[in-house]
């Protein structure tokens, strides 16, 4: 396999993964598992460990992980602390383990444990794979919470949630009080909604404290992350290194660079496909769905001229409604190989069994906001050196693995160790709504690393102008705000859905912001382009994207044999099935508000309007006159523009109009506005006279 991967440019790097992974965390010389707990260490013997390979059944394969053989040293700790950091290795068993040890012990008392996770795909492997060690139904003792689905009972003890969930959770009770053991896991992703947890949990124990509540026991846990930083947060708490190898994962590079990644992950995927065991699954990691959808239909059609095993390709992305995504799970039939494309949600946490081989293109897809201009960005960069450990992890969780990156030990020396965190990046007006929403004040906030001044500003003054906080200085939720903070959406568009009986089109609105809350419903295979071009022409509407996607969702709403019809005409079953759940969550939180649902019919300048009022920072004005040039817009107004052309999808690309509203700007090659509707340039003064106040004063 070596000198194969040689003939695309790899080079063998490390031998052995465990060693280089985390300097600081070495095997004691006699191969004995290792528990340091503030420089006091403890050795166990590992003989048990080497029947890894033969264990069958489950419950009898957690005790042979390295946690569980310290179980006893680590639960004493657990005891003695109220917070801890946890840092252990990948594989290592500590997001499975840990709650059940504490579970056993019933150390949670009449509370729960709650155990948070960046992405909602974690959420529910791990809540299931959990329940299957403990033998219980799920949703039972062991149940998990993710955006849109709560799987849980008056008995489940151990919760699995995204940390999105627990921050909702904390606008009702900012003390968390239902839960005893509080466990943030994978705490160096430094996603902005565990960031803002550390700060929510570290102010509830000191209240639960003050107020003679129940103790609120935190812990923090990650493989790799700024420790220091982490314990002099919580007050010097104590750091516990757990070491324990996991199976050795070889480390190859590229040995040049490559300018098409996408062209190099294909062919390290058919290179590695006809010379290895079709028992060994690939897992390939990729920047968003339509990329994972091109690179699963050329797969398919090379496949076809390649010797090799029969192959299964799975995708994975965020997008992905929760079923499907667990066909990834699903065992693929003897002599398949499967071939998993995944984003980054595949990362972290989630263990896929059977994969033995990792393809590391190196970027990944990442949100950015520019405060200036209010704009969100989704750019293509190079991933840190944290997620480049983490991706080739993935490859040695039941077994011994490879991870090929295809880009140079160079390049991977070059990249930064972690990646900034995203509270730094990004858009903060949902987490500073659900703050505020939880009694706090965004700007005396203890932020474990403050956002930038600017940035909160920005945030708070887009949230005034939403109409969801009366003042920026000293901000606290209006009527308006609190009605807000009932949609798990971000806040432009549940005041898309607020104002929706205003514009007589609430039955429009739910539609079209569930169509936009699930993925793209257009399947559009390259070698088909043709025909899926004609397909959608039957859906276009010439006031834009919006209206399209919204004739879309009604045509599939109506249709009888609707996978039949949705192969017939070039477009996503599972993400419009996907869409039609999430406008039956949406529609039960209007009717729990008592919000009127009527139809605007056919006047749908009013749908519109409706959604200029809650996105109008995504404006923008033609550039050109007509002709060529005219695709060419400038975005944002009240503080600053950037040039930006319509994305090629578009149905307005043949006839921009002088003036739209875009759902996102995109950041690639080229900067591209996606989504988009026609409007007239004087509904803005209309629907958010603040907003073009501003605008007008900044011109
Ligand atoms: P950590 O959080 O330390 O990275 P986990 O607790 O997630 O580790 O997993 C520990 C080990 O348990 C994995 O390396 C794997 O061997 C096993 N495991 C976990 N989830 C699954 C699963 N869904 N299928 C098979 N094995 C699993
Ligand atoms: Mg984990």
């Amino acid at each position: 396999m070596d000198s194969k991967y040689a003939a695309l440019g790899a080079q063998k790097q490390h031998k052995n993964f465990n060693n280089v992974k985390v300097k600081r965390m070495k095997l004691s010389d006699d191969n004995t598992e290792v528990i340091k707990t503030n420089g006091h260490v403890i050795q166990l013997n590992q003989q048990k460990k080497n029947n890894l390979d033969v264990a069958e059944n489950v419950q009898e394969n957690r005790k042979l992980l390295p946690v569980y053989a310290v179980k006893g040293r680590l639960l004493e700790e657990i005891r003695k602390h109220n917070t801890m950091i946890l840092i252990g290795e990948t594989g290592s068993g500590k997001t499975t383990q840990i709650p059940q040890l504490i579970h056993e012990q019933r150390l949670e008392g009449l509370g729960m444990i709650a155990v948070t996770q960046p992405r909602r795909v974690a959420a529910i492997t791990l809540a299931l794979r959990v329940a299957a060690e403990m033998n219980t139904e799920i949703g039972n003792i062991v149940g998990y919470s993710v955006r849109f689905e709560d799987v849980t009972s008056p008995k489940t003890k151990v919760k699995y949630l995204t940390d999105g969930m627990l921050l909702r959770e904390a606008v009702a009770d900012p003390l968390l009080k239902k839960y005893s053991v509080i466990i943030l896991d994978e705490a160096h992703e430094r996603t902005v909604n565990t960031d803002v947890l550390f700060g929510i949990v570290k102010l509830a124990q000191k209240e639960r404290n003050s107020h003679k509540l129940n103790t609120l026991k935190v812990i923090i846990m990650s493989a790799t992350m700024d420790v220091d930083t982490f314990s002099k947060y919580y007050d010097n708490c104590p750091v516990i290194y757990l070491e324990g190898r996991t199976y050795p994962v070889t480390i190859y590079h590229s040995k040049m660079k490559h300018e098409d990644y996408q062209y190099a992950a294909l062919c390290a995927i058919f290179q590695l496909h006809v010379t290895t065991p079709a028992n060994q699954d690939f897992l390939v990691f990729l920047t968003g769905q339509e990329e994972i959808e091109t690179v699963m239909s050329n797969i398919k059609q090379i496949a076809k001229e390649t010797p090799g095993p029969p192959i299964r390709v799975c995708p994975l992305y965020a997008g992905l409604p929760p079923a499907k995504q667990l066909q990834v799970w699903a065992k693929a039939p003897p002599g398949t190989r499967k071939i998993v494309l995944a984003t980054n949600i595949a990362e972290a946490s989630v263990t896929i069994p059977q994969i033995k081989c990792v393809i590391d293109t190196g970027v990944v897809k990442e949100r950015t906001w520019c405060t200036a201009t209010g704009a969100e960005r989704l750019a293509v960069r190079a991933c840190s050196q944290a997620a480049g450990w983490q991706r080739a992890g993935r490859a040695g969780r039941t077994q011994p693995g490879a991870a090929y990156r295809l880009y140079t030990a160079a390049e991977f020396a070059a990249r930064a160790p972690h990646h900034t965190p995203e509270i730094i990046r990004c858009p903060l007006s949902s987490t500073l709504l659900m703050l505020i929403a939880s009694g706090m004040d965004p700007w005396y906030f203890p932020f474990i690393d403050p956002p930038p001044k600017d940035s909160i500003q920005a945030s708070l003054t887009l949230l005034k102008e939403l109409g969801a906080i009366d003042n920026e200085t000293n901000p606290k939720l209006t009527v308006l705000g609190k009605k807000m903070t009932a949609f798990p959406i971000d806040p432009k568009y549940s005041k898309v859905l607020l104002n929706a009986p205003d514009y007589n089109c609430l039955e429009e609105a739910l539609s079209l912001v569930a169509v936009l809350s699930s993925e793209n419903v257009f399947y559009t295979p390259l070698h088909k382009r043709d025909e899926a071009y004609k397909m959608k022409q039957k859906f276009e509407s010439p006031l834009g994207d919006h209206i399209t996607l919204l004739n879309v969702f009604k045509a599939f709403c109506k249709a009888t044999m609707k996978k039949q019809w949705c192969k017939e005409n070039y477009l996503n079953h599972k993400n419009l099935s996907y869409a039609v759940e999430i406008r039956q969550q949406l529609f039960a939180v209007c009717q729990r508000l008592n919000m009127t649902v009527t139809s605007c019919g056919t006047a749908l300048d009013q749908l519109l309007k409706c959604l200029l009022s809650g996105l109008f920072t995504n404006c923008a004005w033609s550039r050109g006159g007509p002709g060529a040039g005219a695709a060419r817009y400038a975005t944002g107004g009240a503080a600053g523009a950037r040039a930006a052309s319509l994305h090629p999808s578009s149905v307005l690309v043949r006839r921009p109009p002088p003036a739209l509203l875009y759902g996102e700007l995109m950041l690639s090659r080229r900067a591209y506005l996606r989504t988009v509707s026609a409007i007239e340039p004087h509904w803005l003064q209309q629907v958010a006279p603040d907003y073009a106040r501003r605008c007008r004063a900044a011109r």
